[in-house]
């Protein structure tokens, strides 16, 4: 299938944010990517259009049940000026994976990639080129059926918005302090975890309000069951150095299974380091805390890259890692990382495709 493009005029084109002042998510480019579904019909009409409102009914599906999924993937300018996009196609069999648990109808993964690389040729000059800036891109679909009836929706659109956004750390990494909540759950076995859901977002709200509200940053969540897993950090998925193997929680069904966390478990076996995906409990690593074995923690994520932990607060206490420091495999990670995303360092892996 073509994509259609209705591009401005260069004279109708917005002027660009300062790159200083990006922010995250506050900018949107000159155009977006719409395609549209009608059940019988398909997918049909892609194409790309100025960026603007969507109108929809207000008994559309998604604003009553959810029915809700997206992605999120960086454009790099890289330090030879070329724009990079990092694991795109991953994305994209993401995008359908949400897709199917959500009874949402899968796209044309050609036709989503082609619609991601055609948006960021067309907004090209969106994308940022100061150091650590990005452009972020956010495919999204949703069901805008009117109709109340509860079953899935005979009608979606599938859009894909790009917004420049700032570097994550403009001052050099800061470790974070975490909250370690057995109130609130995130995503139960069974449920709607492993899916980029728009819902699951809403449902972690008020964990990560109220740790805020004590001065933390995020919350880290343990399994629904038992409260005793380790599955995720805030929206990213979350390591631990102990001794000198990494380990991170094996894919259980209510974790995402995030890209940066892909790409940081091929790199450190690449680097010949022992690699666990294993179930992690938060007893085994307040104790190995205790013992002086956790020497590093870090969350994984598009936005972030990696997040070092500084501290987690379980049950009134605090335990601090490597002295609030970020560790060195963190970094060392960050550095790889960024660097084949910029450019800076070569690509072993088929990661990067230049448009
Ligand atoms: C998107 C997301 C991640 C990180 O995935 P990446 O592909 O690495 O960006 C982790 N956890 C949750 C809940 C997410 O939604």
């Amino acid at each position: 299938m073509e994509i259609a493009k209705q591009c401005l005029p260069d004279s109708n084109r917005k002027s660009l944010p300062d790159e200083s002042q990006l922010g995250f998510g506050m900018h949107f480019t000159d155009h977006m990517f719409l395609m549209d579904y009608e059940h019988g019909k398909g997918w049909h009409d892609p194409r790309i259009v100025p960026y603007g409102p969507v109108m929809l009914e207000p008994a559309a599906a998604c604003l009553h049940y959810a029915q809700a999924i997206f992605e999120g993937l960086k454009a790099y300018r890289g330090i030879d000026g070329k724009i990079r996009l990092f694991r795109a196609g991953d994305n994209v069999k993401r995008l359908n994976r949400s897709a199917v648990r959500m009874c949402i109808p899968k796209v044309d993964e050609d036709l989503a990639h082609r619609a991601i690389c055609e948006l960021v040729t067309v907004d090209k000059r969106w994308v940022p080129s100061s150091n650590g800036t990005s452009l972020y891109i956010r495919p999204f679909i949703f069901a805008n059926e009117p109709f109340l009836g509860v079953r899935p929706a005979k009608k979606y659109i599938f859009c894909i918005i790009a917004s420049p956004v700032a570097a994550y750390y403009k001052e050099g990494f800061s470790p974070v302090k975490i909250y370690v909540t057995d109130k609130y759950v995130r995503a139960a076995r069974g449920g709607t975890g492993e899916a980029k859901a728009a819902a699951n977002y809403a449902a972690s709200l008020m964990a990560s309000e109220e740790a805020k509200a004590c001065g933390f940053t995020q919350v880290l969540w343990l399994d629904a069951a038992e409260r005793r897993y380790i599955e995720e950090v805030g929206t990213m998925n979350i390591f631990f150095v102990f001794d000198d193997i990494l380990v991170t929680p094996a894919l259980s069904g209510s974790i995402l299974a995030g890209i940066t966390r892909d790409s940081t478990i091929k790199l450190a076996s690449g680097w010949g380091m022992n690699v666990q995906e294993r179930q992690v409990t938060i007893d085994e690593a307040i104790e190995l805390s205790q013992q002086g074995r956790l020497k590093e923690c870090f969350g994984t994520g598009t936005a972030a890259v990696v997040s070092p932990v500084g501290s987690l607060h379980y049950k009134d206490k605090d335990y601090i890692i490597n002295g609030s420091k970020t560790g060195e495999l963190a970094r060392r990670l960050f550095d790889e990382l960024t660097g084949i995303q910029y450019g800076a360092c070569p690509d072993h892996h088929g990661w990067i495709e230049t448009i």
